[in-house]
């Protein structure tokens, strides 16, 4: 029985087999009572494995949550609009400056979509610039390839300074987006400065990132200084 689940690909099935057979004999299962158990134990499987899949592709840098994020340490962030945010926006704008969480509440919006069963992909706008002219997988295939997941996360928008060339093709990138995919980008920048960057694609690429977009600006301390300053502090307290 066990080979011809595998001759049908229903691996799950074949390992909960025997366990099945035991309950089944035990409670005396009628047959149509074994049969959904059985099919259960298949498509809870593959939901499993479609889950770690996503997981995986989405690249997330680091497994941080909504959970484990201190709103009480940003003030200026209010833990009520975050989570509206997997609801509402098409697009996020986490502007701030370094170490106050920004890819950290990417991240967690981004596990929230994994959750909820779409797609995900992250990628720093220095990975995702150098991909768009690769000579090999670059060009219209880098475009299709991002333009894909139900959400992209675009990281770092500010530390890598484009061609025009690649302004052009990250442009390309939020027009295949536009209105049916939604990006978080993250941004130590203010928009102004986003000119420094993307050249004459500044105002387009705004024009479409911020049609349908939460910014949110997180004015407060640096969540790694802090951390230093805990570590700085002697341990021996009176
Ligand atoms: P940014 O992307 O804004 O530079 P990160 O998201 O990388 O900052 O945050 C730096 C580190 O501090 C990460 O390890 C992150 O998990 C942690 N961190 C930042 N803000 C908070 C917070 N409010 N609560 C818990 N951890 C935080
Ligand atoms: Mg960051």
């Amino acid at each position: 029985m066990s080979a011809l689940c595998h001759m049908l690909h229903l691996t799950s099935l074949a390992a909960a087999l025997p366990t099945l057979l035991d309950t089944a004999r035990q409670e005396q299962l009628s047959y149509e009572a074994f049969l959904t158990l059985a099919l259960k134990a298949e498509m809870d499987g593959r939901d499993a494995r479609a889950r770690t899949r996503r997981f995986r592709e989405a690249r997330l840098p680091f497994p941080s949550d909504l959970e484990r994020f201190d709103f009480r340490f940003q003030p200026s962030l209010s833990e009520r609009v975050v989570r509206e945010l997997v609801k509402t926006a098409t697009n996020v704008v986490l502007v701030g400056p370094p170490g106050v969480g920004k890819t950290h509440l990417a991240c967690g919006l981004a596990r929230k979509a994994l959750d909820a069963g779409h797609t995900v992909r992250f990628v720093t706008l220095r990975e995702l610039s150098a991909q768009l002219v690769a000579p090999r997988g670059g060009g219209v295939n880098a475009i299709r390839r991002y333009s894909q997941p139900m959400l992209l996360v675009l990281d770092e928008m500010g530390y890598t300074q484009l061609t025009p060339v690649q302004a052009q093709a990250l442009f390309d990138l939020v027009l295949a987006r536009y209105e049916h995919r939604a990006t978080i980008f993250t941004s130590n920048l203010t928009f102004a400065e986003w000119g420094g960057l993307l050249g004459d694609e500044v105002l387009p690429l705004l024009d479409r990132v911020l049609h349908h977009a939460e910014v949110i600006a997180i004015n407060g301390r640096s969540y790694r200084m802090r951390e230093r300053a805990a570590s700085d502090r002697p341990t021996a307290t009176p």
